[in-house]
């Protein structure tokens, strides 16, 4: 823990650690070191990870990213923080994210990190010039950099496979409902999951195998099936693994570079003995209209929570309440965050609830049925996670040029599928390239089990 803490404080100039507390994580350690010498060691025990700052704790502040909770500290714990806990994990700290979850390159963070006095954008660490993804940016860039072996991150349309992949790491998103949201910051209800992302599919199997588990009581949507060891198939020989290759998810967007590496990847899986079966998926381009109607649609309804009253931010001056409501949420939400609001309002409004949220809703339906027939023909699927490679700090892009930029990260999601991103290669400027595999409900066994294969 001391040799993480060090790096983290040494190479601040990533903006990947929101809040550190070294006495909080050095006693935690000193409990695990109490455990292993009583000969009660869990599985993770002395393993220093640290949390996306979506997570909230009792040790340490949560943020979200945003204003709107600075200085907030929760009284409890999410599960997912519980239950590493209670294997032995030691907490490092909180890290840097979008706000809310919501952006695709950590630029939409308010919160400014360890190091900083005013917000400052995180770094990937092959090329400072570039962003490191998001929303879980400043996890990825954790273990990229080797400032925590591990960390926790949240996925919602891809915000744990799209940093990894920028970031050169592995991560993974299991099937929704695997791992409770109790005490994970909402985005959007029915998409968000948490998962592991680390050096390794073996390391990511650790991790997701104490995080997950039923958690009915504090998370309806949380899946009523027994934790399983997801090392257990680790080692699975992957001849005669059936590889679906969508042809949707290498058409015209998807660069050169990414497509190249992606192709060198799959070829070395033929090598190991799997065979390659074209699919198709053909609502791949509607899961963007889809995603960004259903997810700010949740959002909308969710943060109506931070209205000054109960926690967090609240405006100085105000005549009345609604004054007060108005501007605490004009002052404590960042742009982004306002836009999806004002989207998800909308087409929750009368007159366009039919013809927006409704027909989302169908399609979702659809775009989950297509993988089910996918599935007819082959075992995983398998392609990019992004069209590019991790592109410039502060590029100007309208918010449509990211949103499109989801394309191949969003149908799992909707679908609620398990999704992984591994390290296979390098694209543009010899930044890291992720492939994404894609696993039928419950099986990310079989998920990691094949990106083991291939490191
Ligand atoms: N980039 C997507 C968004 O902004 C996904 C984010 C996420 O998965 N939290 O909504």
């Amino acid at each position: 823990a001391q040799h993480f803490l060090n790096r983290a404080r040494a190479q601040t100039e990533l903006g990947a650690y929101v809040a550190l507390d070294e006495e909080a994580t050095l006693a935690q350690a000193r409990a695990a070191d109490a455990q292993l010498a009583a000969g009660h060691a869990g599985t993770l025990t002395g393993v220093p990870i640290a949390h996306k700052d979506l997570f909230v704790t009792r040790d340490f502040p949560t943020t979200a990213g945003s204003k709107m909770l600075a200085g907030y500290r929760s009284p409890f714990d999410a599960t997912v923080v519980t239950r590493l806990a209670e294997a032995g994990a030691v907490t490092l700290g909180k890290l840097n994210c979008d706000e809310f979850g919501m952006g695709s390159a950590n630029e939409n963070s308010a919160v400014a990190p360890i190091g900083f006095d005013a917000p400052a954008p995180v770094r990937n660490p092959w090329d400072l010039s570039r962003v490191p993804g998001g929303s879980s940016g400043g996890s990825a860039v954790a273990v990229a950099a080797r400032l925590a072996p591990a960390v926790t991150g949240t996925d919602t349309g891809g915000s744990i496979r799209q940093p990894a992949s920028f970031c050169g790491i592995t991560g993974i998103k299991p099937t929704y409902g695997r791992a409770s949201r109790y005490g994970m910051i909402v985005y959007a209800s029915s998409l968000d999951q948490a998962g592991p992302m680390a050096r390794s599919a073996e390391d990511c199997a650790l991790l997701l195998s104490a995080m997950c588990g039923p958690d009915l009581d504090r998370d309806s949507t949380s899946l009523d099936r027994p934790v399983e060891n997801f090392g257990a198939a680790l080692n699975n020989d992957i001849a005669g693994l059936r590889i679906g290759v969508p042809e949707e998810f290498f058409g015209a967007g998807l660069s050169s570079d990414v497509s190249a590496a992606i192709d060198a990847a799959l070829q070395e899986y033929v090598k190991l003995g799997a065979t390659l079966v074209p699919i198709h998926l053909p609502r791949t381009e509607l899961s963007i209209p889809v995603y960004y109607i259903l997810a700010p649609a949740e959002a909308s309804s969710n943060l109506s929570r931070f209205d000054g009253v109960k926690f967090g931010h609240r405006a100085k001056d105000y005549a009345d309440l609604v004054d007060m409501y108005k501007k605490t949420r004009a002052e404590g939400f960042g742009d982004e965050v306002k836009r999806r609001i004002m989207m998800g309002a909308y087409v929750l409004s009368e007159g366009y609830y039919d013809a927006f949220y409704l027909q989302a809703q169908k399609i979702r339906r659809m775009i989950a049925d297509d993988f089910q027939a996918a599935f007819q023909q082959c075992d995983v699927i398998a392609g990019p996670v992004a069209p590019t490679v991790a592109w410039a700090l502060g590029a100007k892009h309208d918010p449509l040029t990211d949103y499109l930029a989801d394309i191949y990260t969003l149908p799992a999601s909707l679908a609620g599928l398990p999704g992984m991103s591994l390290p296979v290669g390098f694209g543009e400027g010899g930044m890291p390239v992720g492939l994404q595999l894609i696993g039928n409900y419950f099986r990310e066994g079989q998920l990691l089990g094949a990106a083991h294969r291939f490191q």
